[in-house]
């Protein structure tokens, strides 16, 4: 059932050909898969970065909370908020935000703490003068 006609058109292999042939082609396969492995290991990493970068900007956003600030903004307001130096409407925001954020109410509080130690020390300085003018 061989059909001896189509062999003729084929030459006899070079000694060694196949050999460097398949040599040749499981370098290529080794490279395509090491190129895949590292594909693979970019796309993990950068879903990774995009996975953090996308938590980090969406606890800064101001719209993750319904109070329309950010974690971020109310830190920053502690300070005026105990020197009671903002606007009520602000007040209640952080308030509402502070009702809902563990993390923003451990940092008033620590805050606040701070604050009234503070506090106590400035007024007995703050007498100082006082007592100068006497
Ligand atoms: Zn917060």
């Amino acid at each position: 059932m061989t059909n001896p006609e189509k062999h003729d058109n084929w030459t006899d292999c070079r000694g060694g050909e196949i050999a460097s042939l398949s040599h040749r082609l499981r370098q290529k396969r080794e490279s395509v898969n090491s190129r895949r492995r590292i594909m693979y290991s970019s796309i993990t990493a950068a879903m990774l970065i995009i996975g953090v970068g996308l938590g980090l900007v969406m606890t800064q956003l101001p719209t993750n909370h319904p109070d329309g600030l950010a974690c971020a903004e109310v830190a920053d307001y502690s300070k005026d908020y105990f020197a009671h130096q903002l606007k009520p409407e602000i007040v209640d925001r952080i308030e509402m935000h502070l009702d809902h954020c563990k993390r923003c109410r451990d940092h008033y509080a620590e805050y606040q703490e701070d604050h009234s130690k503070q506090h106590t020390k400035h007024t007995n300085t703050a007498l100082l003068p006082v007592l100068a003018f006497r």
